[in-house]
């Protein structure tokens, strides 16, 4: 592992153009610029610093309240629901184009305040553009059926927009969720409550700045800021809120299920994982290490869908091990602003030692860690910093194999044949995703076929394409999102009948 390092960002400058109010960086609401009803404020730090960037408005359920009664308004006076589809495309797409056209500010916000290196905020803002230029193409598109019935009868389905979405994001992918989330319930016509993680929320209020200018009817988007158990639960219990969407734990994701039972609201969850990333002996060697590094130490392992447990077959345990630790130790630890770094930090001192509680457990537990588990000095002493780490002889019922560490913790679990990398794959609460690499096409295709995952790869980890829906099995979350499945999932589905032979149905005798 190599330490990077870099002066210190300019703060004032990236943060030029967000709005502020007496310093404080407001929320978005009824197309307004509005610091917090209770005149809260929270202090933002730059992860890789531990320095003060930014003080922003933070709300409680009162702002909540009024976001809701903002879109509520906005959905029932039909101001963007009720335009035609390509009037709402057509915002979109310059949405998107606004959104290109400040990719480097984006990228340096993304990385002030999530710290990722920029190499990773500029594939998320990119793919921001992109997810909504998708949604605004979508937006135009047939999206009903007909239907042969055995009677004189036109029936048809139309797709309606759901109502008033609350959505509820966390802070790995700051902006690219904002998008996952806002491009499909706009481009279907829903009025929307977008929280963004409390600790992560400046991309999402630039983003609103677009909004704004670009003059998105008020009430359509709402960008409301605060804690996840008041302002969060606030939108997932609330009776005027119709759809609930959130990314995030699997824990919050139960709390937030149990609240929407106040009115039966929609819910799409997007939750954790354990993913399991499973290498054969036959496997690309070097293409089977690049990509185990990949999967668990992009964002420093901080992905919902992380290869964090390497299966690997037992004939290649020690020369891909092996190879696995040379090349994890030369990973280029550091500053996200400096183009030399390859990992950044964890997000904040808290997670940092929630990591760090995983490691002491893997200790206790009787795994052999081969690399990393240290903090970073020098330099990035007052960083959240954890160099890659990997723990390998573990055995299933560890809380390292077993539980969502979120970190750049690798656990290598070795397997004899087929059957068993298929059982231990599958051993987890989980199923988001997992991988398999092998040159043998048929056994790539019947393992794939066997793992309990929403979203899978055969000889690559990570690639995600606005086209294709993500969502995971099991405790991994309900729903997907992206996709023409992203869209579905805000909207209803409307069946009308048309009868073609109108004369009285004789029923009733008269
Ligand atoms: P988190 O669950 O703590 O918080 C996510 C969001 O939920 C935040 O905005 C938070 O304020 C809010 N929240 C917290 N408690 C709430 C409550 N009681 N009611 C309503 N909202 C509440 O998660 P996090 O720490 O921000 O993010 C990490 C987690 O997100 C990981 O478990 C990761 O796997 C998951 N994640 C999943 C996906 C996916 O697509 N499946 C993508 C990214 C992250």
């Amino acid at each position: 592992m190599q330490a990077t390092t870099h002066p210190a960002p300019h703060v004032e400058q990236i943060l030029a153009n967000l709005p502020r109010i007496n310093g404080v960086i407001p929320m978005y609401v009824d197309g307004e610029w509005r610091l917090a009803a209770e005149g809260g404020t929270r202090e933002l730090f730059n992860p890789a610093s531990g320095e003060p960037i930014a003080v922003v408005a933070e709300g409680s359920v009162e702002d909540a309240r009024r976001a809701i009664a903002a879109a509520r308004n906005a959905f029932d006076q039909g101001t963007w629901s009720s335009l035609a589809a390509a009037e709402r495309a057509a915002l979109l797409f310059r949405l998107a184009d606004e959104i290109e056209a400040h990719r480097e500010e984006l990228m340096r916000i993304d990385t002030l305040n999530n710290g990722k290196p920029l190499r990773e905020t500029e594939y998320d803002v990119v793919d921001a553009a992109n997810c909504f230029r998708y949604y605004a193409g979508l937006a135009t598109k047939p999206h009903g059926q007909t239907f042969d019935v055995p009677a004189p009868s036109q029936t048809f389905t139309v797709r309606e927009p759901i109502g008033v979405c609350g959505q509820i994001i966390p802070w790995n992918y700051p902006l690219l969720m904002a998008a996952w989330k806002l491009a499909p319930a706009l481009a279907a016509g829903n009025a929307c409550i977008l929280k963004p993680s409390e600790l992560t929320p400046l991309s999402a209020i630039r983003l609103a700045g677009f909004f704004d200018e670009l003059k998105f009817p008020p009430g359509v988007v709402n960008i409301v800021l605060g804690a996840g158990a008041t302002v969060g639960h606030a939108l997932a219990e609330s009776p005027l809120v119709d759809k609930i969407a959130f990314t995030g734990g699997t824990k919050t994701g139960r709390s937030i299920m149990q609240a929407a039972t106040s009115n039966l609201k929609k819910i799409s969850l997007e939750l954790g994982g354990k993913s399991p990333n499973i290498v054969f002996g036959d496997a690309d060697f070097e293409t089977a290490v690049d990509y185990a590094l990949f999967g668990i130490y992009a964002n420093a392992g901080q992905v919902c869908s992380a290869g964090s447990r390497l299966l690997v077959q037992r004939s290649l345990h020690d020369r891909f091990v092996d190879r696995l630790v040379e090349r994890a130790q030369k990973i280029r630890v550091g500053d996200g602003f400096d183009p030399q770094t390859e990992m950044g930090p964890i997000i904040s001192p808290v997670h940092r030692e929630r990591v760090e509680g995983y490691i002491a457990a893997g200790h206790a537990e009787g795994a052999r860690m081969l690399c990393g588990g240290n903090r970073l000095g020098g330099a990035l002493a007052n960083g959240n910093f954890i160099a890659p780490t990997i723990f390998d002889e573990t055995s299933p019922g560890m809380r390292i194999v077993q539980e969502e560490i979120f970190g750049p913790v690798l656990v290598v679990q070795t397997f004899e044949d087929e059957a068993s990398a298929i059982g231990l794959a599958n051993d987890t609460i989980y199923g988001l995703a997992g991988a398999v690499f092998t040159q043998d096409i048929a056994k790539a295709h019947r393992v794939i076929r066997k793992l309990r995952a929403g979203i899978t790869w055969i000889n690559t980890y990570h690639p995600t394409y606005n086209e294709a829906p993500w969502g995971g099995y099991k405790q991994s979350g309900i729903g997907r999102e992206l996709g023409t499945y992203g869209y579905d999932a805000y909207t209803e589905v409307k069946q009308i009948n048309v009868n073609l032979d109108v004369q009285p149905s004789g029923w009733f005798s008269d």
